[in-house]
């Protein structure tokens, strides 16, 4: 199997060769994003590996079918940037990544919760400066407010029982799939727009899909609590980000953690701090005090890489035996929400 890997980063690197040691496939690496001007790349690989901001739409997919790719494998769980129905059409199974590792996800969100909510990355920083005064840094308990947790699947999951049977607070929920194990913790299920209204901090982790693109825009952002605290790691393009600015300018928002950005794609992943980015939303949501933002890294833990170098590897071993595909994606038995 002769397998492109795009978007590859040092880690990939390591964690796929470490696992490819199993397998003895041959990989070939490739700092370029796939998009149409790489696809061409492909051409003789039997696999395009790629990940959350590579392009894979019909153009790609018909350049890579046409070079004779048979597989694309994502190295990740959500799988918006695909062109599913394409894919079928051309004949290209696709296997994605699901569930790799809740926990890293999850973990890190409650960090930048609790970063964002005490100020730690802004104390950091003074305290390198010598500078250990307290003025500015007043945070507020998470024991006993009330907590929305948008999408409540293997991550939102995993989140809405920590913010429940861990810090205590009043959990809130919104999914099409009520979890009754976080039912019986005490977490509550009601109407987006009442999460939307009734939550002092609002978490995001629903897959990106027609019906979740801007699901946080300006009307919801004008009714939301005063100081209200959003928090972001699943993909960027739930939140309306020019209306997050007039709510920041506004001073309606308590504060913001993003790990994604709806605008992401050839900006993160990429060390530009010599660069004079061109995108001003994102420049400007880096300007406010109570604004948190990294880089996609909710992902980046040993075990999640490790699991996501072996089981892309052995899907890629079954499809070359002819077996089933157990992550496979096919457009009609995509679920609404599928992340
Ligand atoms: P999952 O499929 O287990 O859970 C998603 C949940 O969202 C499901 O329970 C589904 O029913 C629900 N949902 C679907 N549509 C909804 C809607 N309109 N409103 C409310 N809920 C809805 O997925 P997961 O593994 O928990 O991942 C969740 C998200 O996190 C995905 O978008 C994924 O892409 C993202 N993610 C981000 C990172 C990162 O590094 N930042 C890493 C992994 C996953």
């Amino acid at each position: 199997m002769r397998i492109a890997i795009f978007g590859t980063r040092k880690y990939d690197r390591q964690f796929l060769t470490q696992a490819n040691a199993a397998y003895g496939f041959d990989l070939d690496f490739l700092d370029v994003a796939l998009s149409p001007t790489s696809a061409q790349l492909a051409r003789g690989f039997d696999v395009a590996c790629i990940f959350v901001n590579d392009i894979a739409n019909r153009q790609v997919l018909e350049m890579l079918a046409e070079g004779g790719v048979g597989l694309v494998a994502l190295r990740c769980a959500g799988y918006n940037n695909v062109d599913l129905v394409a894919a079928e059409t051309l004949g290209l199974a696709v296997v994605r990544m699901p569930g790799y590792s809740p926990h890293a996800v999850s973990e890190f969100t409650i960090g930048l919760l609790l970063a964002l909510d005490r100020k730690i990355h802004r104390a950091w920083s003074r305290v390198r400066e010598n500078n250990f005064a307290l003025d500015g840094l007043v945070g507020r308990n998470l024991h006993g407010r009330v907590a929305g947790v948008v999408g409540t699947g293997q991550i939102g999951g995993l989140v809405a029982r920590s913010l429940r049977a861990g810090f205590g607070c009043e959990v809130l929920a919104s999914d099409p799939v009520v979890d009754e194990a976080l039912v019986a913790i005490g977490v509550r299920y009601v109407e987006r727009e009442d999460l939307l209204r009734e939550a002092d901090i609002i978490t995001l982790h629903c897959p990106l899909t027609p019906e979740t693109r801007h699901l946080i825009d300006g009307s919801v952002l004008a009714t939301a609590r005063p100081d209200l605290v959003l928090v972001n790691t699943s993909r960027g393009a739930p939140i309306d980000s020019a209306a997050l600015i007039e709510a920041l300018k506004a001073r309606r928002l308590g504060g913001v953690a993003l790990d994604v950005y709806e605008q992401e794609a050839g900006i993160f992943f990429d060390d530009l701090s010599s660069e004079i980015i061109d995108d001003d939303i994102l420049q400007r949501l880096l300007t406010f005090p109570n604004v948190l933002m990294t880089g996609h890294q909710a992902f980046l833990t040993e075990e999640a890489l490790t699991a996501i170098a072996e089981t892309t590897l052995e899907s890629i071993r079954a499809y070359s035996a002819g077996e089933p595909l157990c992550h496979q994606l096919r457009h009609q038995a995509t679920r609404p929400g599928a992340g």
